[in-house]
């Protein structure tokens, strides 16, 4: 199980450079295709000549820097919420607003396949943390009934993804909704993997099904689909007002340097215009396209309405193997493995990209039928 870092010598993109080895690149959240675009390099380049490298200090010791108020001004518009607050990063932001609105004596229900850094952000908190099984309607009713119970004066705090990171499916967010609304309890969405990819306006899930309003704390990371770095808050303007006295993450540490928020700033605005959309239905083409390869390669994925296209292996040594095979053979598809996912559950994790091309989608059947040939004896189906 043990992990190693290999040194990526280009730009984030649709092909990726190791050493003398260009590969195919199925492993990026950069789902759009604007980590590397030159809106975003240049308003990144403009920040740094005009407000320095550094942040200088955490945003309520030294004055708190132009790009940053500019880019939740941003968020908040795109998002259509009252207000937002960003952190360095998405993890951050998750600790942060967890840790400040929940505390002992309070209870946070949590998606049993929920990230990492939402689960870290639960028990941080102190507040007791009851699981529902992944996506269980009935269990997070039961769940919210013991809450009611047990701690009639506790706050709760029910917390989900709205598409889940490793299984690219989508949480029943309307039913969640209803739910807790039922239960007087309060709902944190994680958007990080839906943010600029569903809805009208590319706002997220809670946008595409009409949810907008009815959800407490919208997380969302500035480092996948917007394609800079960060992490944000959208909700209320007494909630932001909440973290910015409380939220540990944002008070007591630098703020992100300015080039990071000017990028992410120019990200959202892709987002918002014609080309945004454009890139988001290449990315929707690419999905569709990727699912057939799969499947005619004799690699069926798991049923979803992601860009994350996982193919379910289940030992953790086959599907490394297989990863190594397909890596030799021209294209980067990463091995999910424990403790990512569960034991004995490893996939393959392929991440579509706007900008992933015919021939890509060739290279990636052409490997995966070099690798099937390597690693079955031959005479098998
Ligand atoms: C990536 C991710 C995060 C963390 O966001 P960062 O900005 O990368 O720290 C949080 N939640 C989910 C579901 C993610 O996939």
């Amino acid at each position: 199980m043990r992990r190693s870092l290999r040194e990526l010598t280009s730009p984030p993109g649709r092909v990726a450079r190791f050493g003398e080895q260009w590969l195919i690149n199925f492993a990026s959240n950069d789902y759009l295709g604007l980590a590397a675009h030159p809106a975003l390099v240049e308003a990144a380049q403009r920040a740094a000549r005009d407000f320095g490298a550094g942040a200088g200090a955490s945003r309520l010791i030294c004055g708190s820097l132009q790009p940053h108020h500019e880019l939740e001004t941003a968020l908040a518009a795109f998002k259509s919420t009252e207000a937002a607050l960003t952190f360095a990063t998405g993890h951050a932001a998750a600790l942060g607003a967890v840790v400040a609105v929940v505390g002992r004596g309070d209870v946070v229900i949590l998606d049993k396949l929920a990230h990492a850094c939402l689960v870290d952000a639960a028990k941080l908190s102190g507040a007791k943390l009851r699981v529902f099984r992944h996506n269980d309607l009935n269990d997070l009713e039961r769940k919210l009934r013991w809450a009611a119970d047990k701690h009639p004066a506790g706050r709760v705090l029910v917390v989900t993804e709205s598409v889940f990171s490793m299984d690219g499916n989508l949480a029943p967010l309307r039913n969640i909704v209803e739910l807790k609304e039922r239960f007087g309890a309060w709902l944190f969405v994680d958007e990080a993997h839906a943010t600029g990819l569903f809805g009208e306006h590319r706002r997220g899930l809670v946008e595409e099904f009409g949810l907008a309003g009815r959800v407490e704390i919208q997380m969302t990371t500035l480092g996948k689909a917007v394609g800079a770095a960060g992490g944000a808050i959208c909700g209320s303007r007494d909630l932001i007002e909440l973290l910015i006295n409380r939220a540990r993450p944002f008070l007591f540490s630098t703020a992100p340097v300015p080039a990071a928020a000017a990028a992410a700033r120019a990200g959202l605005e892709i987002l918002r215009t014609a080309e945004g959309e454009q890139r988001r239905q290449r990315l929707w083409q690419v999905v569709e396209s990727l699912k057939t390869t799969l499947i005619e390669s004799g690699f069926p994925p798991s049923v979803v309405r992601a860009p994350i296209i996982p193919v379910r292996i289940g030992p953790e040594a086959e599907a490394v193997a297989l990863a190594d095979a397909l890596r030799a053979a021209g294209v980067l598809v990463p091995a999910i493995r424990y403790p990512t996912v569960a034991r004995r559950q490893a996939r393959l994790r392929v991440t579509a990209s706007a900008d992933h091309t015919g021939e890509d989608l060739a290279a990636l059947r052409a490997a995966l039928s070099a690798a099937r040939e390597k690693l079955e004896p031959p005479g098998h189906a």
